[in-house]
């Protein structure tokens, strides 16, 4: 067994290690055995320091330069080995401190050294002169009240650690950066640490990411809540039309009247109805919506009055029905034309009594519920077929409220397109471009039979297809549609500009009434799909639907006839 070296004991000299110093100016690169090194200065160093405090926190600062240091460190111990190999472990050992030395990180100056490989017993007191991060912290002006020597730490660790093939940590049990006389660290192995797994976990890559893209989600949320509280959804759109509609919605909010909203599917009555809801008195209180189609006709009175245990067969226990449950507050009854005539007389009854009992009880209960019902369908004429009750409807139709189609309202559908957009991107954490100049003005042209709801959709699936930080084409958001050439330029209103099923009556009644002349049109059209090729004779000839030499053939014809 080798014996135990205690420092402190004759230092080797430096030459061994200076020697692998070497400048090769005609490479650019300074080498220390064969570790390309830097000579940078200290001050841009100490500025990154303060930065880093200041961006990411003491802790997370002090992670990272333990663990640059620990790098460091690992390069060292394996030179220390191949530059001593007959030395004696000690000598073997001090390569570490003395190349913190020639480096200008510390000048180590050894208080006690015990080191015994055999039996891995190591202990060392080392004190640091001129430490460079308690320069660094002065010339930042940055305090603390903690150690603040974390690189040379780091370095300390590893170099020990790798150089004995055993885990030895290392701590600063004194520092000049937090006021004390001088800079001492002292190291045993691992075990003889009682806290030494809080100071381990400086060691672990520490992705700051997760946390962020955590707290974004939160603010997102956030963000969404109070946009919603504050009726901003209600608020996307700026055609006169549709603030005409929010203006009605606003007279009507406060107070208990029923209000029917009319209007397609997907125009967003959920969200008007929201909107009225957060601008209620009862805006406190539950908002409950109910989609009447979506429930099968058998259980709609069950899902709206609640039910009562062993009413039927599988009602195993009691339950609250949508009324009860938006007590308070406000119901949102979407496609009230699906009820069944008994849910008709009920629900009347409760618009009239404020009361109502569940499936299977006998028991009457109270409620006080404000009611928002919706149909895209015309009820009057349900009336009229027998389909809907007469008083019911009279009772419902207080407050027609008629939500324009999106067709109608052309105008909001970039702010829309917009509004989707930001929603998207946040909810798939990508960025795309926003539509091409084709896909906006397909939109614009579009007739958006399934309204808002068709719109996020084609937006969303428009997000998914494209690439980030890329535009999103036509095709990505009609797939299956083929998209023929708009705007040719014959009228200011695009009458030619509609899809394959081809020139509108109208339009050729005004072309007739203006006496223009085929020849005219055929002009204005090779002129414009020529224009939008630029000038492209085969591009041009696609966009016509013809071939390229009838194309050219044309052309020619034209160029005589102008010649002539
Ligand atoms: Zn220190």
């Amino acid at each position: 067994m080798k014996p135990i070296d205690t420092a402190p004991a004759l230092i080797p000299a430096f030459k061994d290690l200076t020697g692998q110093i070497r400048f090769v100016e005609k490479e650019g690169k300074i080498w220390l055995g064969q570790q390309r090194m830097l000579l940078l200065q200290l001050s841009a160093l100490s500025a990154v320091r303060r930065e880093m405090i200041e961006s990411i926190g003491v802790e997370r600062a002090k992670g990272f330069f333990l663990r640059l240091g620990y790098k460091s460190g690992l390069r060292d111990a394996e030179l220390a080995r191949k530059l001593r190999p007959d030395a004696s472990a000690l000598e073997m050992f001090y390569a570490g401190p003395q190349l913190h030395s020639l480096k200008g990180m510390a000048k180590v100056r050894p208080l006690e050294i015990r080191i015994d490989q055999e039996s891995g017993a190591f202990y060392a007191d080392l004190e640091w002169e001129n430490s460079f991060e308690v320069e660094s912290c002065r010339a930042e002006g940055l305090h603390s009240d903690q150690p603040v020597c974390w690189t040379l730490l780091g370095y300390a660790i590893s170099f020990t650690s790798f150089f004995l093939g055993r885990q030895i940590l290392f701590k600063e049990v004194s520092c000049r950066g937090r006021g004390d006389a001088q800079c001492r660290i002292v190291g045993k192995p691992v075990g003889e640490w009682e806290d030494a797994e809080d100071f381990l976990r400086y060691f672990r890559n520490d992705p700051i990411i997760d946390e962020l893209q955590l707290l974004q989600e939160q603010v997102a949320n956030m963000r969404q809540r109070l946009q919603e509280q504050a009726g901003l959804f209600y608020g996307v759109g700026r055609s006169g039309v549709y603030r005409k509609t929010c203006s009605l919605i606003d007279k009507v909010a406060l107070g208990n009247a029923s209000v029917l909203l009319l209007g397609e599917t997907g125009v967003g009555k959920e969200i008007i109805a929201r909107s009225l809801h957060l601008r209620s008195e009862r805006a406190g209180g539950p908002f409950v919506a109910l989609n009447c189609a979506a429930i099968p006709p058998d259980l709609i009175e069950a899902e709206l009055f609640g039910v009562e245990k062993g009413a039927y067969t599988g009602a195993q226990q009691s339950r609250m029905g949508r009324f009860e449950r938006a007590n308070g507050g406000t119901l949102f009854l979407d496609e009230v034309v699906e009820l069944t005539p008994r849910a008709q007389a009920s629900l009347l009854r409760v618009l009239q009594e404020r009361e109502l009992e569940r499936v299977g009880d006998s028991q009457t209960r109270q409620v006080d519920v404000r009611v928002v019902a919706a149909t895209h369908e015309d009820l009057l004429k349900a009336v009229g077929e027998g389909r809907f009750r007469a008083d019911l409807y009279y009772r419902l139709n207080v407050y027609p409220v008629h939500i324009p189609a999106l067709r109608e309202r052309r105008e909001d559908i970039p702010l829309l397109i917009e509004h989707f957009l930001e929603k998207m991107h946040a909810s798939y954490r990508k960025k795309t471009l926003g539509l091409s100049d084709q896909a906006l003005e397909t939109c614009l042209g579009y007739d958006w039979p399934g309204n808002i709801r068709e719109l996020e959709n084609l937006i969303e699936r428009g997000v998914i297809i494209t690439e980030p930080n890329r535009s999103i084409e036509v095709e990505a958001l009609f797939p299956h549609f083929q998209v023929e050439p708009q705007g040719i330029g014959l009228a200011s209103d695009g009458c030619l500009a509609e899809r394959s099923a081809g020139v509108e009556d109208d339009c050729i009644e005004r072309l007739l009434d203006q006496g223009i002349g085929l020849d005219s049109i055929e002009d204005a059209l090779i002129h414009g799909a020529l224009r939008r090729s630029g000038q492209n004779v085969s591009e041009a000839a696609r966009l016509l639907g013809m071939t390229r030499p009838a194309l050219a053939y044309r052309l020619k014809r034209r160029g005589d006839a102008r010649d002539r």
